[in-house]
Order: structure tokens, then C-alpha cells, then sequence
């Protein structure tokens, strides 16, 4: 009897007791919870202390982080698909972006392992009749992907004009304005790959996948780009079109030049620009450039504080590209730069070719 009194007794204590801690963490949440939305009140009232960078983090969700590593073999293989429907006009329209984000779904966004049947089998269902929206329509990550490629890849393929030799009657209807129209030139409008190697053409260069290997110049840090070993003076060309975002002398990469798409979402940076004579005549911070314009001189500048000084061992060009999902991102210790490696080596089929312009400051344009 006693025995089991005690039994019950011990099981409503056991009772009493789950319920106390249950009512204790309930409060604990509450509390915090609080406490968050509290900070969130302050945060967003004080517009005048908080700057507008900060509510913009608080308030805003987008894209923190880009792991990249979509292979240069399935990048040509997509884009070639892309391509080729647009300008075959195709009844099936392929959407090179789409077709990268559905794969990486499938891998975990891990490419290393990527085959080309991988593609065949996708390729095979639009074929058929599914369209990407219903073959992603239950992938979780799909939009996250997608988003997070178009970042890195929207000003790759696309329309474009290029400059042909034969004259032609005028085209008075071009959608893009036109500079430097003359009698003897004419736009033919494109569609393709209309980004470019930085290294300009006929100039050799080498590189392997550097990204993220540790530098020890000012403090201890991960290489966040990729090297372009080349003779010092090679003409370096815009991947893309875009406007000067930071011309002059950073410590680290010596005379740099960075530039800001025209979506705004990518930031090139090329550094160790040439000592003396870094950049091509007439750029400053806010200037237009074109994809193939040259922007500058590969060279050795460099890791110094001190202006115009070749501190770098090997004549290189650093290229560097970081993804603008906020204006927030940008100078913070959340900048997204990723590994550019395999575009380089898909930029490798487009490269822009230049000639010695002007004689007297031996500066190069594109041909
Ligand atoms: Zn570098």
C-alpha cells in the first residue's frame, strides 16, 4: 500500500515537474521573443541612428551565400543548347540558367560529378512535352538556384550588336543606342555569347583554381579570385559591360579597376593593373565601358600602402567577381565573391581582339 502510494506519488511529481519546465521554457520563449521584436521595434524606428543598409538587412530577405562551381563542360553544354534554339529559332526554346539551377537541384548544386547524360535525361523530358515549370514545381531549391546562377550568368549569353565591316543601309530601328555610328560601320544584331575572356586575344595566359588559397599580406586571408599569369602589358578587356565602380590604388590589389554590372548584381574586380600606365586612356570612376573594351594593362602592382609599386612576385591579373543580392553586401563582412575558375575557362571561346590605337601613349582598343 505504502509502496504504492508512493508509486503515484512519484509519478505526479514526475507530472508536476514536466509541467513546471514546460511552463518555464513557454516563458523563456516568450521573453526572448520579445525581447527580438523589441530590438526589431528600436532597430526600424531609429532611422536616424541605424543606417539605411542595416534596415535594409533587417527587412529585406535575399541571397547570402553563393557556393559556384558549375563546371565549364556544363556551362558550354547548356549555353550551346540555349544558343543554338535561339538562333535555329527552335520550337523548344532552352534556357541555359533554367537548365543549370534544375540540375544542380539534382546534384545538391555539387557539379563535380557532372556527366552529360545528366542533361540528355532532362533534355529528353522537355522533348516530351514537360516544361521546366512543372518538372521544378516540387524542387525546394529550384528558385534558390535559379536566382543564385542568374546572378553570376545573366550578361553571359544574350542579344548584342557587334560591329561588322560591310556597310550596310543603316538600320534606323537598332533597340540599343548606337555610338561611333559612321558610314562605313554597321551593327548586325546577335544573339550568343557576348561576355569575354579579360585576357585579350593572341596573349597567352595561364591559370589553375586558386580560389581560396590562404594569403598572408596584411592579415591572413583566403584568395578570392583567380590568377591570370600573362607577360606584363597585355591588354586587359570588360567581361562585361558595366560602369566604373573603383578606379585608383587599393593596397591590396595596386591599380585596380572595378565594375558594376548594369543589373548592378556582379562586381568585376581586375587588379595589379601595369605600374606607370594601368589603366586605357580616358576611364575614371562612373565611366561606360563596353564587354571587349580594353580597361587596362596586366602587370605586377601591388600589396603595398605606398602608390605605383610593383611588390607582387609573378606578373599577374587577378579577376575577381562578387554577387550583389543587396546593397548591404557590398564593403561588409558579407560579401559573396566566388570562384570564377571555370568561367574563365568557358570565356576561353570568346575573347576580343585589340590593335595599338595610339601610338605615342602605346595604348591598345578593341579591333
Ligand atoms: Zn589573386
Amino acid at each position: 500500500m505504502i509502496i504504492k502510494t508512493l508509486k503515484i506519488n512519484k509519478k505526479l511529481i514526475i507530472g508536476v515537474i514536466l509541467l513546471l519546465a514546460a511552463l518555464a521554457s513557454i516563458t523563456i520563449y516568450f521573453c526572448f521573443s520579445n525581447i527580438k521584436i523589441l530590438e526589431n521595434i528600436t532597430t526600424t524606428t531609429n532611422s536616424d541612428i541605424v543606417s539605411e543598409k542595416e534596415e535594409n538587412a533587417v527587412k529585406k530577405d535575399f541571397i547570402k551565400w553563393v557556393d559556384f562551381n558549375v563546371t565549364s563542360e556544363a556551362m558550354n553544354l547548356t549555353a550551346k543548347l540555349d544558343i543554338n534554339s535561339h538562333t535555329k529559332n527552335e520550337e523548344i526554346k532552352y534556357n541555359w540558367i533554367e537548365l543549370l539551377a534544375y540540375l544542380a537541384c539534382k546534384n545538391g548544386g555539387n557539379f563535380k560529378n557532372f556527366k552529360k547524360t545528366d542533361l540528355d535525361v532532362l533534355v529528353a523530358k522537355i522533348k516530351d512535352g514537360e516544361t521546366i515549370e512543372s518538372l521544378t514545381q516540387n524542387l525546394k531549391f529550384y528558385n534558390y538556384y535559379y536566382e543564385s546562377y542568374s546572378a553570376v550568368l545573366s550578361g553571359f549569353i544574350g542579344n548584342y550588336s557587334i560591329e561588322t565591316e560591310k556597310p550596310k543601309n543603316q538600320n534606323s530601328d537598332n533597340e540599343e543606342p548606337q555610338e561611333n555610328l559612321d558610314n562605313t560601320s554597321n551593327f548586325e544584331r546577335k544573339y550568343g555569347v557576348k561576355a569575354f575572356l579579360p585576357i585579350a586575344k593572341n596573349y597567352s595566359f595561364s591559370h589553375y583554381d586558386d580560389f581560396g588559397n590562404s594569403r598572408s599580406y596584411g592579415f591572413k586571408r583566403t584568395h578570392l579570385g583567380n590568377d591570370l599569369m600573362g607577360s606584363i602589358g597585355t591588354p586587359i578587356v570588360a567581361v562585361e559591360s558595366g560602369v566604373i565602380e573603383n578606379l585608383g590604388w587599393n593596397q591590396y590589389g595596386g591599380w585596380r579597376i572595378g565594375i558594376r554590372s548594369f543589373d548592378t548584381k556582379r562586381y568585376y574586380y581586375y587588379a595589379h593593373l601595369r605600374k606607370n600606365h594601368p589603366y586605357a586612356e580616358g576611364l575614371e570612376e562612373g565611366t561606360v565601358v563596353k564587354a571587349g573594351d580594353v580597361i587596362g594593362y596586366l602587370g605586377m602592382t601591388g600589396y603595398s600602402t605606398k602608390e605605383n609599386v610593383n611588390n607582387i612576385n609573378v606578373p599577374h591579373l587577378h579577376f575577381g567577381m562578387q554577387l550583389i543580392f543587396d546593397e548591404s553586401q557590398v564593403d561588409s563582412p558579407n560579401e559573396i565573391w566566388i570562384d570564377v575558375y571555370q568561367i574563365i575557362e568557358f570565356l576561353k571561346q570568346n575573347r576580343s581582339e585589340v590593335y595599338m590605337s595610339n601610338k605615342e601613349t602605346k595604348d591598345y582598343s578593341r579591333k
